[in-house]
This record gives structure tokens, C-alpha cells and sequence, in this order.
């Protein structure tokens, strides 16, 4: 199997090991010669001719095919803009137009909850007796029914990495009726992803994460495209709009996935992206896949040979895992702060969730073993009980 690894091709600062990128990708380094390039070049000698000259319009639909080879979407199926939370909004609002005698969005109490909020705002904003409905992500399939216009879920738990099972819990929702909207924050460029196959009519996900865009970088979505010509983007922007140089009073959606975005693309943020997908030139998923398991498995092994403070969070199973691995301890957030003081980057989720993100293209077994050796000390020796781990940061 040839291996995905180009640490290379990151900048890894000095002494750190990264298990993080789960929630920020490290820099590419390709990146910013990228964005002085666009800064300078585009944008300091073109000014406003960029849009056209450099191709920052065409930007956002460019982008998205790149990012649909990853999750397995068609091209002119994807397009990049606005934040996550925007398009957890768009998507739902999108969906509930599908099914219009339908009241229920439904999802699970291992969402992130910016989706369960937006979901909310949403019902609330229409006024007409939405709800949103949080049911135990383990039995979610027991709880789709003839009155659920929309189950809106994440395939990875952002805590535990739990995978919900993609395709049959779409087929579920088909046969009842909903509509099917996966959040894939945690899959893209995490693991294998076959969105098409799925039949899914929505899908959304981030940047920033396992696609390294840099902090900032902008969403994406995905349309199934039989629906790309009547689905109602609900964000009725003026660049979704069919013709925005018009300048028409009146909303008319743009042709295919264009009708999905909003306003002004962040250029700058998308010279980004556009240089760190480069990292993923020549890489199968399957491969990625299988030195994710592997590392997964090597971690949770060593860890519960040598830390038995530790209990496993994350499924035992691979199969039922995305790429990343939790450990509860409940003095969690001043043991991660004495990890992260090491050198060894993870994160904390509350209440007692200790994280580790495993990316295959930058992370080796070395990392790994280096990795146990210092959670092993920290909490072995109580390192961790320290005051100065105790002070909670606003960002986690
Ligand atoms: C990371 C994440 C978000 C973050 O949303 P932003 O609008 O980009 O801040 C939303 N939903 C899920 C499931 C996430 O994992």
C-alpha cells in the first residue's frame, strides 16, 4: 500500500505533535507564497479587474469540484462559501421547502450544537410550527417518521468520532419521506466519502479541518443534481442570483449549484484553500483510510497498556470511528493543558473529553508512540494537577 505521508509538505512547527487537526489543519506550505501572491499580484496590481482576471468569481464553483472529488460529489455539485453554521441554515431551509406538510427536523444529541441551534433559529423564524427534535444518535433510525420533513445529522460525533452509518440511515429516511442532509466537518478529507452513492439530497461540511484551508476557510455544499434546477436556496444573495451584474429588483436563482452561494467570496481565504487541497494531489481514500485506522489502533493499544486513568470515549470498533480518538478523565481540561504544555497538541471537549485528531499525511507511528509517552507521564504522574492547567481559556 503506498503510504499517504508528506509531512513534507506541512509546516510542523519544531517539538510539536500535532493531533489536532481535526479541529485546525496545520499550514501547508504551499500556502503562503499562495496568498502573497494573490495579495500582491491580484489584488495590490489588479484591483477590482481580479474578479475577472484572476478568476475570483469562478472561484467558489472551481473550489467546490476539488473538495467533491473528496466526498465522491460530481462536479458542479459543490460550491464554497460563508461559514458552516450559515449553510447548516441554508441546507435545512432548503430541505423544509421540499416538504411543506412536514414539521419535524430531526437530528441527534451528538450534533454539533451550532447545527442544532441554527436548526432552531430557523423553526422559530418561520413561526409556523417547526420543531426540532434531538433524539440518542444510537437509535436515530427509530425515530424517522411520516412527520420528519428532514433528518439533519453529522457523520462523525465531534466528541466520541462515532460514524453513523451513511448509507442506510438515507435509505430510512427516503423511505419515510424526509429529506437527508449530512454534515460531513468531521469526513471530509477523513475518510472515504461516497456522497453521490448515498443519495443524500444535502450535504455540508468545512474547511478548516481535516482540508487545512487555514482558520476561517470557507463551507462548502452539495446538491444532489436532479435538484440542482428547483431546489430554493432560501439565502437569496445576490451571487446565487442568475444574472448579479443584472442588477434586477427581483430574485431569480442562478443556473446548478451557483444558486448556493450568497455574497462576496473570501478571496483571500479561498488562495488559501486553493493552494492547501494541493496536499491531497495522488491521495486514494482507501489508503488514507486504512494509516487512519492504523493509527487509531496503535494509539487506543498503547494507551490502555499504559494509562489505565484513561477510559476509552470513541467506539471500540474502526468500522464504527472517523479519524479521530477520545478519552475521558475528569480532571480532562488541566491534564490536555499539561499534554499541550509538552508539546503534544489535542483538545478538550466538555465535560471530560480528552481528543486526538489522526491525519495520515502528516502524522506517522513515531508521532504516535512520542504522543503516548507524554500522556502517559501526565497523568501517571499527575502532572496534570497543577494550577496552572486549571485556568479555563475561552477557546478549548
Ligand atoms: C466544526 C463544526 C462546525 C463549525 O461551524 P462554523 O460555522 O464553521 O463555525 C459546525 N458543525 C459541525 C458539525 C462542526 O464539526
Amino acid at each position: 500500500m503506498p503510504s499517504v505521508l508528506r509531512k513534507e509538505m506541512f509546516h510542523l512547527p519544531e517539538g510539536i505533535i500535532y493531533l489536532d487537526g481535526n479541529s485546525l489543519g496545520p499550514l501547508p506550505k504551499a500556502v503562503p507564497e499562495k496568498v502573497a501572491h494573490m495579495v500582491q499580484a491580484q489584488w495590490g496590481e489588479m484591483l477590482i479587474k481580479g474578479w475577472n482576471t484572476a478568476g475570483w468569481m469562478a472561484q467558489p464553483g472551481r473550489l467546490g469540484d476539488r473538495v467533491g472529488q473528496l466526498i465522491g460529489a460530481p462536479e458542479g455539485s459543490v460550491v464554497l462559501g460563508d461559514t458552516l453554521s450559515l449553510k447548516v441554515f441554508q441546507a435545512v431551509a432548503a430541505a423544509l421547502k421540499m416538504r411543506p406538510g412536514r414539521r419535524v427536523i430531526l437530528s441527534d444529541t451528538g450534533n454539533f450544537p451550532t447545527d442544532l441551534y441554527m436548526a432552531d433559529g430557523l423553526a422559530k423564524l418561520l413561526d409556523d410550527g417547526y420543531e426540532v427534535r434531538v433524539e440518542d444518535p444510537l437509535h436515530i433510525a427509530d425515530f424517522i417518521d411520516e412527520s420528519v420533513a428532514v433528518v439533519m445529522l453529522t457523520q462523525v460525533d465531534y466528541r466520541t468520532g462515532r460514524l453513523h452509518d451513511m448509507d442506510a440511515i438515507t435509505k430510512i429516511a427516503h423511505a419515510k419521506g424526509a429529506v437527508m442532509i449530512w454534515d460531513l466537518a468531521h469526513s471530509a478529507g477523513a475518510i472515504p466519502v461516497d456522497i453521490a452513492a448515498s443519495e443524500c439530497e444535502l450535504a455540508i461540511g468545512c474547511t478548516y479541518k481535516y482540508l487545512n484551508g487555514g482558520p476561517g476557510a470557507p463551507a462548502f455544499i452539495y446538491v444532489r443534481p436532479d435538484l440542482l434546477d428547483t431546489i430554493e436556496p432560501a439565502l437569496a444573495g445576490w451571487l446565487g442570483h442568475d444574472a448579479p451584474f443584472a442588477f434586477d429588483l427581483d430574485y431569480r436563482p442562478g443556473a446548478g449549484i451557483e444558486r448556493m452561494r450568497v455574497g462576496t467570496p473570501p478571496v483571500i481565504q479561498m488562495a488559501s484553500l486553493e493552494a492547501a487541497l494541493q496536499v491531497w494531489d495522488g491521495v486514494a481514500m482507501a489508503d488514507l483510510r486504512a494509516e487512519s485506522v492504523a493509527l487509531q489502533e496503535q494509539f487506543i493499544a498503547q494507551i490502555e497498556a499504559r494509562v489505565p486513568g484513561l477510559t476509552l470515549a470513541s467506539p471500540r470498533d474502526p468500522n464504527a470511528r472517523g479519524s479521530q480518538v477520545s478519552f475521558s478523565f475528569p480532571e480532562g481540561y488541566a491534564a490536555m493543558q499539561a499534554v499541550i504544555a509538552r508539546g503534544v497538541i489535542g483538545d478538550f471537549r466538555a465535560p471530560d473529553i480528552m481528543r486526538f485528531g489522526f491525519t495520515p499525511l502528516y502524522i506517522d507511528a513515531a508521532d504516535v508512540r512520542a504522543a503516548v509517552d507524554h500522556i502517559a507521564a501526565v497523568i501517571n504522574e499527575n502532572l496534570w494537577d497543577d494550577p496552572q492547567y486549571k485556568v479555563r481559556n475561552r477557546v478549548t
